[in-house]
């Protein structure tokens, strides 16, 4: 067995110390197992994570980690055998940590698995997720919400035993009081005996003789829980706020899960929120537009004076500093820095004039020598404008056609279609760069929001999470 011989140490393949925890083992697994699965592009190498699964599936087994410890490879003879001819593409779409699981199920070993039915220890309760929705400037200034969250809580009755008062639990018949049985399974990698908590007693390893009414045996009840939620200021829709210990309480005197409250933003009928700036529409009369002056302009912390210049035009933005949203620090301190509030100036035309205004603007078209009307003169003008356009494409385009057909003409007729399409490039370019820079602006309006979805997250915390 010269295959044998020239094997790797399996505790060097998992990078692990001779007397190193199942834990470390299981941790050096996973972060190998990253690097090395076949999924990954960079790194991965399908003969390594084998090898590596074959020494996870020795030395995470207690049994078979003692016959190798004894007597080495030959030890553990057929480990990692399933291995040479399997797929282990079958495993894309599982993320390592559940590919981590079933190997370890099929496995029979590791420890600590999720799920439960190890040893029907405590167990900590569900994560609750809370949807809250604030208004829009609590939003903005931050605010604080008492909110009724249902929740698992120990049983009164009982006091979280699940036995009907003056009653015990009694040990497990099935499993002896053990709380967990074997089981035979069929694996990828053929039969395996793997410890699965006791069905009968769902891994307690005590049964309940006479169950307390209250909580029908299981030892907690929903109940309504109040909770104290301080929204900081600055933040945004989709955060999510954590309060620790607010989830369901664990079975078997596990700890509570988390409640995790997902804060939604009502809208404004006003504002419009991008990240820390806040965006109005504005719209202004055209003589207040043509003249210039102050108008009150609202914002988060009530109306303020805008000065509007003379000759604005429509779509002209002003910037209002400071007016916007506190940045969010993820903390329940603020810092001092504020977006800003942009106002969007938005020229009306009106569409019902006394006739008084309209004698004016009709004077006033006069004075700047306004054409209102068109003149018939003015219209035959443009159709022999029109004409005249029309009779020189043509005899451009004729021009084109001969100097395809006819080579002595080559010089001219090139001529006369560089200057075509000299000019019709410079026209297109125009179209072009205007499209350009559309598309520019909504690019960079893209980056912006981007950018802005960046600073959010910069500033929430790890997870995702305030901690409350
Ligand atoms: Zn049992
Ligand atoms: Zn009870």
């Amino acid at each position: 067995m010269a295959t044998m011989a020239s094997k790797k140490d399996y505790y060097e393949t998992l990078g692990v110390p001779k007397g190193a925890s199942a834990e470390e083992i299981k941790k050096s697994f996973r972060n190998k197992a990253r690097h090395l699965h076949p999924d990954n592009k960079d790194s991965g190498d399908e003969q390594a994570f084998k090898e590596l699964a074959e020494a996870y599936e020795v030395l995470s087994d207690q049994q078979k980690r003692a016959n190798y410890d004894r007597f080495g490879h030959e030890g553990v003879k057929g480990a990692g055998q399933g291995f040479d001819n399997f797929d282990f593409s079958n495993f894309s779409g599982f993320g390592m940590d559940d590919i981590v699981d079933m190997l370890d199920s099929f496995f029979g070993g590791g420890g600590g698995m999720r799920g439960g039915g190890r040893r029907g220890g405590p167990e900590q309760g569900s994560h609750l997720k809370f949807d809250m929705e604030i208004d829009f400037l609590d939003a903005v200034f931050g605010t604080e919400k008492t909110i009724n969250v249902r929740r698992l809580e120990d049983c009164e009755s009982c006091k979280g035993s699940g036995a009907a008062p003056g009653s015990n639990p009694i040990p497990c018949v099935t499993c002896a009081g053990v709380g967990q049985v074997q089981q035979v399974i069929n694996t990828f990698f053929g039969q395996a005996l793997r410890v699965i908590a006791c069905p009968a007693c769902q891994g307690s390893g005590s049964k309940i003789d006479k169950p307390c009414k209250d909580c029908k045996g299981e030892a907690l009840v929903r109940k309504q829980k109040e909770f104290q939620i301080k929204v900081p200021a600055g933040i945004d829709a989709g955060t999510r706020l954590r309060v620790q210990a607010g989830g369901d309480k664990g079975r078997k005197g596990g700890p509570f899960g988390d409640l995790f409250v997902v804060l939604h933003v009502k809208e404004h009928e006003t504002f419009v929120r991008d990240g820390e700036t806040i965006h109005i529409r504005q719209p202004i009369s055209y003589s207040l537009a043509a003249l210039g002056g102050e108008i009150l302009v609202p914002t988060v912390e009530g109306a303020k004076p805008l000065k509007i210049h003379a000759g604005t035009q429509t779509g002209t933005t002003t910037v209002m500093k400071g007016l916007g949203v506190p940045r969010f620090t993820g903390q329940q301190k603020r810092d001092n820095r504020r977006g800003d509030q942009i106002v969007h100036l938005v020229v009306e035309t009106p569409t019902k004039l006394s006739s008084e205004e309209k004698k004016l603007l009709e004077k006033l078209a006069e004075l700047r020598g306004d054409k209102l009307s068109l003149s018939k003169a003015d219209i035959a003008k443009a159709e022999e404008a029109n004409k005249e356009h029309q009779a020189k494409e043509n005899a451009e385009k004729n021009s084109e056609k001969k100097a395809k057909s006819s080579a002595k003409d080559s010089e001219n007729g090139s001529e006369k279609k560089s200057d075509r399409t000299g000019s019709e490039t410079a026209e297109e370019s125009k179209k072009e760069s205007g499209k350009s820079a559309k598309s520019k602006s909504k690019k960079e309006e893209s980056k912006d929001n981007s950018f802005l979805d960046k600073i959010v997250d910069a500033f929430r915390p790890k997870n995702g999470e305030t901690q409350q």
